[in-house]
This record gives C-alpha cells, structure tokens and sequence, in this order.
C-alpha cells in the first residue's frame, strides 16, 4: 500500500520557539529534537494538507513551512 504523501513540512529552527503548540496539535506529526525544538515526525506525511496548515497558523514563531512542488504553500 503506498504511504500518503502530503506537503513536506519544514522548521525554521533558528526561529522555533519551543512553545510545542505544534507537538501538542499533533503528537503524532511533531514532536521535539534533542534541543527541545520542534520538529517533524513522518506521521506529518499522514496529515490532511488543511491540518497542516492550522497548524503552521497557530506557530506563534510562524517558522513552519509547508512546500508542495517545489513551491511554498501560502498560509492564508
Ligand atoms: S509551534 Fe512553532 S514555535 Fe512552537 S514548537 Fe512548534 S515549530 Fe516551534
């Protein structure tokens, strides 16, 4: 079966502000790297493309991207 492939999720780590609203939207798409900034997990893959993109709203750093074919996807 193959494995869902939505937009692919990028942090801008300088930017990160470890506040987890991303981890706790979705546990299971991002999580925190060893220096407690957010990161994602291939479960992010998973997620409906609307999702992903409430969630990049809700980042009080707006340092999610998403990117689809080749280009970033516009938050609004
Ligand atoms: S919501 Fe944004 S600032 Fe907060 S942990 Fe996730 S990526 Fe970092």
């Amino acid at each position: 079966m193959p494995q869902p492939t939505g937009p692919t999720v990028r942090i801008d780590k300088q930017a990160c502000q470890s506040s987890g609203n991303c981890v706790d939207a979705a546990p299971d798409a991002f999580g925190f790297d060893e220096d407690q900034l957010g990161d994602a997990r291939p479960g992010a893959a998973a997620l409906p493309r609307e999702r992903l993109l409430e969630i990049a709203r809700r980042c009080p750093a707006r340092c999610i991207a998403l990117w689809e074919d080749g280009r970033e996807i516009p938050f609004e």
